[in-house]
């Protein structure tokens, strides 16, 4: 999955800052490249590579990065080869018309499909990305005016996707039929932006306007705002968004991303409400929030079971195996006099591998714990994502293997459940519409 952001001012003429702080709040969407791309009156300057947005632009870079229009990206990737730093993006390309650059977040199910019959025709394509191809249909569409082009071009592809494009003298931004992919339209002292979440906009002092609408393309200029298109399906925005993947403070759809786990937490007990603890423990981060709600539904107080490492990302290098049986707790500790000799109720956001609950059930028990009960407020993920969320293969997610049973007695934990599908929709507010498709193996968007 990845973040992006983007600007169109009439009046600014060094924008990149406020791309660059919108970025920095996206981090948590992904931390293995960062970039953005500035237009410099009809020339398109950028930056981007492996690292973190701090990492990859440096105070010169951003002096440097001077213009009116800019789109940044951050990215998140499992998989080696797309930790290659060719596949970090803004994609600036040149074509017929001038220089384009392109940002996307989600996963275009049809980009081999295209890219091949392309390169039976002689295209050269230098990344992995399935941006690329989209780049490579609006070149290929360039007698036509650049909106046309990128109708054309979002209409040849499926799949997932949320994603601005820049040239010299507009901002183009759109997301797919489904709106499976976050995206959101913002206005700082006038000026549009779009971001992945609303939390990029609180923190360039910009203010939320509206979602992007599922199937919309919207153009944006110096005459302002207005809908170049709209191919809207059954809105299916990713559930996972509002389990895990964005930060509680922003606003998906309508739907507050702090308020469905708060929820999700008080249905979490509200299903099973017979387990007797002394406290309530979330895991940190994501799991925090739904703690916090079944504290609430339950009466059971709320304690900090676990302090976390704040300086470690997800590129963090795992301890070998012996340094973990040496005790080293270099991401989470527990907390021991606050979980010593009780019975804690340990809520998580979800269980993908079963390792790291495995771990903290351990951990916790280790520090003096006397029971520990697991509540997780997502249902047991059962199917793999080819929509954008990187989620490892079925046979590596541990409850297609294994029951509820079982799964309790492999991680240890003296009971485990898991919140209902139904909870966890009616937690996010009523059903009108989310893909479930890691919980049912039902999806918006057929594989190819
Ligand atoms: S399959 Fe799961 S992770 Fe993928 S888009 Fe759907 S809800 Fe999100």
């Amino acid at each position: 999955m990845s973040g992006i952001a983007g600007i169109f001012s009439g009046e600014k003429e060094h924008v990149s800052p406020i791309i660059y702080y919108g970025l920095y709040a996206l981090q948590h969407r992904g931390e293995v490249s960062s970039g953005m791309a500035v237009n410099n009156n009809g020339y398109i300057d950028y930056v981007k590579d492996l690292g973190l947005v701090n990492d990859v632009i440096s105070k010169e870079t951003l002096m440097r990065m001077r213009g009116n229009i800019a789109i940044g990206h951050v990215r998140y990737a499992a998989h080696f080869e797309a930790k290659n730093k060719v596949n970090a993006q803004p994609l600036v390309i040149g074509y017929k018309r001038g220089a384009l650059a392109i940002v996307l977040d989600g996963s275009i199910v049809n980009f081999m499909k295209i890219r091949e019959a392309m390169e039976d025709q002689g295209s050269i394509f230098q990344t992995d990305l399935d941006t690329e191809v989209i780049a490579a249909l609006i070149a290929k569409y360039h007698k036509d005016d650049l909106n046309d082009a990128i109708i054309k071009a979002l209409s040849e592809v499926r799949g997932s996707y949320a994603m601005a494009v820049m040239t010299n003298d507009r901002m183009i931004a759109a997301r797919d039929p489904h709106g499976i992919k976050p995206l959101s339209i913002g206005k700082l002292d006038g000026d549009y932006i779009v971001a992945s979440e609303s939390c990029a906009f609180d923190a360039v002092g910009g203010e939320f306007v509206r979602d992007v609408e599922p199937g919309e393309i919207v153009l944006i200029d110096k005459e302002g705002l207005k809908t170049l298109y709209s191919n809207p399906q059954k809105r299916s925005l990713c559930i996972f968004e509002l389990v895990y993947l964005a930060r509680p403070d922003s606003i998906l759809d309508g739907k507050s991303v702090y308020m469905s786990r708060f929820e999700a937490g008080k249905r979490l007990y509200l299903e099973k409400p017979e387990t007797v603890a002394d406290i309530v423990i979330g895991a940190p981060d994501s799991g925090i929030v739904a703690a916090i709600g079944y504290a609430e539904a339950s009466g059971i107080p709320y304690a900090e079971g676990m302090i976390k490492n704040r300086y470690i990302g997800r590129t963090f290098i795992e301890p070998s195996q012996e340094l973990r049986e040496q005790g080293v707790k270099i991401k989470l500790n527990p907390l021991k006099e606050n979980i010593k000799g009780k019975r804690l109720v340990l809520v998580d956001d979800s269980i993908v591998r079963g390792t790291t609950i495995k771990r903290t059930v351990a951990m916790l028990k280790n520090a003096g714990a006397k029971e520990v009960h697991v509540r997780i407020a997502s249902p047991p993920i059962t199917h793999s994502c080819y929509l954008g969320v990187d989620t490892p293969s079925e046979e590596n997610l541990i409850s297609s293997r294994l029951s509820v049973d079982e799964l309790a007695q492999e991680i240890g934990a003296d009971s485990l459940y898991f919140i209902s599908i139904e909870g966890l929709v009616s937690a996010a507010g009523e059903d009108n519409g989310f893909c479930k498709g890691c919980f049912t193996g039902i999806y918006p968007v057929e594989k190819e």
